[in-house]
């Protein structure tokens, strides 16, 4: 076989019109198409063919896989069955440039399958020409993109969140370099204003402001520790270490602690537990567990009253502390027990919304939980339950 007469008819469905030089030749035509075919079926992608009014004219197992209709099925229909509605006007734009000789390359749309669900696919398109050279339809390679759209989706999402993290981080240090400037400013203005009383003969006068600079101090103090926990609880190093305690016994000691600082802000202290309540828990975890939910009462209170209560049956403890000031919106109820969630401006009220975070960290390593109610306006009750014997720890 020589001679140009001799080369096999271009086969029916090839896709574009590679240079003659690339094109290759096999010695038998019937061989050539069985090659092809099985190229066809074997990939992974859709390879669609449809002649210029849209009609599908040859569909692979790809497609059927990716699309869902067998080749009985759309063979013969329009092509259009695959496009939604909001996507009707790519085939007259596609057919266009396919009249015109055009390729598209990896044109990134959406397409339904037969159940009707939109997915993602990227399509590579490509006039068939007759013997002659005439166009007379198209061949269409359409890859599920589905996966690598999640990925890009998931890539994006995480990307938010890191910005978010980023943005929530650097809110945090402002906040907490402002926490801190507070009590050290106080501490200067307190330590100068010591010495020059001391210098001028008045060391009575002194003790006074020693007693307010060790406020300051225990605040700052505090606040360290408040950071510290941070650290401690994301390492995973919360670990109660437990022993008999007596919770009325503690409340009511945090309670008198606090009864200045109480008073201070106009809030009577007033304290309700019937019997002693005695259980294997962390007593200085505890301590603080009272500390911030009592220092909140005090600090969002408005000056009105505020209840503790220590209670029990034989299975768990409860402690509630109750307070009658500006209340915590619905909305906001279960935000607040996240690591820097306040539901208060900076400016009206300082802390670095990590008491209650820490609080629910801790409750939660004894096996308890924590919960609010609150009627904005009008105050916020928050009841801590915890098991009197941590599971595991203790024989019966
Ligand atoms: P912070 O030290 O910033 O107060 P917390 O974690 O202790 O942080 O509290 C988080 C937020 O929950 C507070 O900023 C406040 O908006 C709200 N909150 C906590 N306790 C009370 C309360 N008793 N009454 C009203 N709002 C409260």
């Amino acid at each position: 076989m020589t001679g140009s007469s001799d080369r096999p008819p271009r086969p029916k469905g090839r896709t574009g019109s590679p240079p003659a030089s690339r094109v290759q030749h096999f010695s038998n035509p019937e061989e050539e198409r069985f090659r092809l075919a099985a190229i066809v079926e074997s990939s992974e992608d859709a390879i669609i063919s449809k002649n210029l009014d849209g009609i599908v004219t040859s569909w692979n197992a790809g497609a059927e896989r990716i699309f869902g209709y067998t080749a009985e099925e759309i063979v013969g229909q329009p092509i259009s069955r695959l496009m939604p509605p909001e996507h009707r006007n790519d085939m007259v734009d596609i057919l266009g440039k396919i009249e015109r000789g055009e390729r598209i390359e990896h044109f990134e749309t959406v397409r339904l399958t037969k159940s009707g669900k939109p997915i993602p696919v990227s399509l590579s398109v490509s006039p068939i020409r007759d013997g002659t050279g005439r166009i007379i339809g198209a061949a269409k390679i359409a890859r599920d993109i589905s996966e690598q759209k999640a990925h890009q989706a998931d890539r994006e999402r995480l990307f938010r969140e890191a910005q978010e993290a980023a943005k929530v981080r650097e809110e945090f240090l402002s906040v907490a370099g402002h926490e801190m400037r507070t009590p050290l400013t106080s501490l200067q203005f307190l330590l100068h204003t010591i010495q020059k009383r001391f210098e001028s003969g008045h060391p009575e006068k002194a003790i006074e402001g020693l007693v307010r600079a060790q406020a300051q101090l225990q605040r700052l103090s505090d606040l360290t520790e408040e950071l510290l926990d941070v650290t401690r609880i994301v390492a995973g190093r919360l670990t109660p270490e437990l022993e008999e305690v007596d919770l009325r016994k503690l409340a009511r000691e945090i309670a008198e602690q606090q009864r200045d600082s109480a008073a201070r802000a106009g809030c009577e202290l007033r304290f309700e537990a019937p019997a002693p309540v005695t259980g294997l828990w962390d007593r200085s975890r505890l301590e603080q567990v009272v500390t911030n939910l009592l220092s909140n009462a005090v600090k969002f209170g408005g000056g009105k009253p505020i209840t503790v209560r220590v209670e029990a049956d034989t299975a768990r403890a409860t402690l509630t502390v109750r307070d009658q000031g500006i209340g915590i919106s619905s909305s906001d109820q279960s935000r607040i027990f996240e690591r820097f969630e306040r539901a208060v401006s900076k400016q009206s009220y300082g802390g670095l919304g990590l008491g209650l975070w820490i609080t629910h960290q801790i409750v939660a390593a004894h096996g308890g939980r924590i919960r609010v109610e609150s009627d904005p306006g009008h105050g916020s009750t928050f009841r801590v339950e915890l098991p009197r014997k941590a599971a595991g720890d203790v024989k019966a």
